[in-house]
């Protein structure tokens, strides 16, 4: 046949098959996930080509998704057939986008996995989204056939056995057996079986698949049941599985094969008369709404979290999220869920621009775009996830449109605020009791946020407007020399009498328990003084930036105009003490003086210190010497 054609594949994709296979073992499930959110894509393409060509489309094939199950029914493990009416490729279109890497990500995949555990290769292939190699994790052999959509051209195949180093696109000898689309058969492994098994694959759907396809998955399944036999016909060979009719559904049809009478022994008579027909019906698996369109009563906390990972494609639970229905502006009104995730996106404090690509926009549950332009969310947040749908935009909005209505930045505003909002939600809950140990757990989901998104919560407060500074200020939590997790607010609260301080000590680097001994917290200490220990570059920048909170002015320790509060309690006593250690020390002050002139400013007689002898400090009006480190390594 001539137009048979053979092609090796590219070394990249000979790599990248082996680390899917090999390392995969474990996450083989994705394949479902990886072909059906293919097919989606397919399919989204479609419709949204068709809105401008109609006469691409037609009633008579519908939009829908298609899996088979076929036990074997001579040698093999059976297979799995999952079909699509999208958009479909041309025989050039299977050789480019099935047998090259395309992509520029894949290279970075490629060097990533190589280096990586097959944990982290698994968690790799959902942030890539390698898709369609995944079959390779169930299948010896894989079959693509494919029409385009429009086109008049013939039907082709793309064909590859797992461990091939070439793979074959042909003319398909079935001749054309789709009017547009895709269709993928697996030939399963040995050790694959369990996907013949529809409670499988229907698991499967709901949790990985169900939320973020907009189109139909049917899944074909065969009933037997027993009937009365009005006029015994003369019965099929029930083995023969190819005497089904397995062609797609046309919406909810039921083909009907009759199989053998149960009992067919000629001793005993058959009085009521029964014969067993098997019933091949097409049962849709994602027949909820969408998650976002729902009530939020109904949703349960599995189904955010499902919903979440096969949409973001995170194999971590998020760790809290808010659903809300909104008004931007009076024009627009839409449906909102949004979540903060269990960690920063890996390239966040690498880069100044922020890439956000966790903002799902859709328009009547139509996904439209995830890419809103690169101011979409100031940097500090641009770790949201988010899906907004839209309810009164024109389906076929284009990014420049929305760039230029006001939408875009009232959604930005709206999601920022209850992002928010949710935050303070999730900071503010009250302690609970583990059920488990009866221990007192406070804040155990904020305790996860913090540690989560904390630094770019500072961030935030640093960069915010107003507003928005205040509130994430009270968001922030610092460990003291005598608690850890402490809000600002809640410092303010366990003031002392008289304190008009926020004290503070800086080290960057350094671990919150060796400043806590620091000289300079030791009388503070003693007194039952609360002291903030900074250990990140950002901290003092950004006590800097508020300089007061709930009207108490930040005294870092380690400078000069550090005010007790409780001086005026034994004032009269402290006065005459000071004047006699005055007087005692007077000598050695003034030879101090004249022997480290040049050194040091000043010297001072000092009530701070408890145990040591002494201490120095910054001016008032100097950097810190932490603040010193930090201008010494930029300038270096
Ligand atoms: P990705 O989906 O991330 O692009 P995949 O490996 O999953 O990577 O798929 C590679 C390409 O193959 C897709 O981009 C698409 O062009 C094409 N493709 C895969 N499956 C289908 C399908 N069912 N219908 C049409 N094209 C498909
Ligand atoms: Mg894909």
């Amino acid at each position: 046949d001539g137009a048979h054609q053979t092609h090796e594949y590219q070394s990249d994709v000979a790599r990248l098959r082996k680390i899917v296979i090999n390392s995969l073992y474990s996450h083989r499930d994705v394949f479902l996930r990886e072909l059906l959110s293919n097919a989606n894509d397919a399919l989204e393409k479609l419709r949204i080509t068709a809105l401008t060509d109609k006469s691409l489309v037609s009633p008579d094939e519908p939009l829908n998704i298609t899996i088979q199950l076929l036990p074997a029914s001579g040698s093999g493990a059976g297979r799995v057939v999952i079909a699509d009416t999208g958009i479909g490729m041309t025989p050039d279109e299977l050789t480019q986008n099935l047998g090259t890497l395309a992509k520029s990500g894949t290279s970075d995949f490629l060097v990533q996995a190589e280096s990586a555990g097959a944990q982290q290769a698994g968690n790799l292939i959902g942030q890539f989204g390698l898709g369609f190699y995944s079959s390779f994790l169930v299948a010896d052999h894989v079959e693509v056939a494919s029409v385009p959509a429009g086109g008049n051209g013939e039907q082709w195949v793309f064909a590859s056995g797992a461990e091939d180093q070439r793979f074959e696109v042909f003319p398909d000898p079935r001749g054309r057996t789709m009017r547009h689309g895709t269709e993928i058969t697996l030939l399963l492994r040995e050790d694959a079986k369990e996907f013949l098994n529809p409670g499988k694959v229907k698991e499967l759907v709901d949790k990985h698949s169900g939320f973020s396809t907009s189109f139909p998955i049917y899944l074909q399944t065969f009933k037997t049941e027993e009937v009365p036999d009005e006029d015994s016909p003369v019965p099929a060979d029930p083995l023969e599985a190819d005497a089904i009719d397995t062609s797609p559904p046309v919406d909810d049809s039921e083909a009907i094969v009759e199989d053998l009478p149960e009992d067919a022994s000629p001793i005993t008579p058959p009085p009521p008369r029964t014969k067993n027909v098997t019933r091949e019906t097409w049962e849709q698996l994602n027949d909820q709404p969408p998650l976002w369109t729902r009530d939020a009563k109904t949703v349960s906390e599995a189904e955010y979290t499902d919903f979440y990972k096969s949409t973001f494609r995170d194999t971590a639970a998020p760790l809290a999220h808010a659903h809300f229905a909104g008004d931007a502006g009076s024009s627009v009104s839409f449906k909102s869920v949004l979540f903060i995730p269990s960690e920063l996106p890996s390239e966040f404090w690498s880069t100044t621009q922020a890439r956000v690509e966790g903002v799902r926009l859709m328009v009547k549950r139509v996904f439209i775009t995830n890419d809103l332009g690169e101011d979409a969310l100031p940097k500090w947040i641009s770790w949201l996830r988010a899906i907004v749908d839209a309810d009164d935009l024109p389906l076929n909005v284009s990014r420049e449109q929305l760039q230029s209505t006001k939408f875009l930045a009232q959604i930005k505003s709206i999601l920022v605020k209850r992002a928010i909002n949710l935050l303070t939600k999730v900071a503010s809950a009250p302690a609970s009791i583990n059920e488990e140990t009866g221990e007192e757990e406070g804040q155990t989901q904020y305790r996860a946020v913090w540690k989560a998104i904390g630094s770019a919560i500072k961030l935030g407060a640093m960069e915010g407007s107003a507003g928005q500074k205040n509130k994430l200020g009270a968001l922030t939590r610092w460990t003291t020399n005598v608690r850890e997790f402490v809000g600002l607010d809640d410092y303010v609260d366990n003031r002392k009498k008289g304190q008009r301080q926020i004290f503070y000590l800086a080290g960057v680097g350094q671990k919150a328990e060796d400043l806590a001994k620091s000289v300079f917290i030791e009388k503070l200490h003693a007194r039952g003084y609360e002291v903030l220990l900074l250990t990140e570059p950002m901290d003092e920048i950004l006590l800097n930036n508020f300089q007061r909170w709930g009207g108490m002015a930040f005294q870092d320790v380690a400078k000069k105009g550090l005010q007790y509060g409780d001086e005026d309690m034994d004032a009269e006593a402290d006065k005459a003490e000071q004047a006699g250690i005055a007087e005692r020390f007077a000598p050695l002050l003034s030879w101090l003086k004249k022997e480290y002139t040049g050194t040091v400013m000043d010297v001072v007689i000092s009530n701070r210190l408890v145990t040591s002898p002494c201490a120095i400090v910054a001016d008032r009006y100097g950097y810190s010497a932490n603040m010193e480190r930090l201008v010494a390594a930029q300038q270096r």
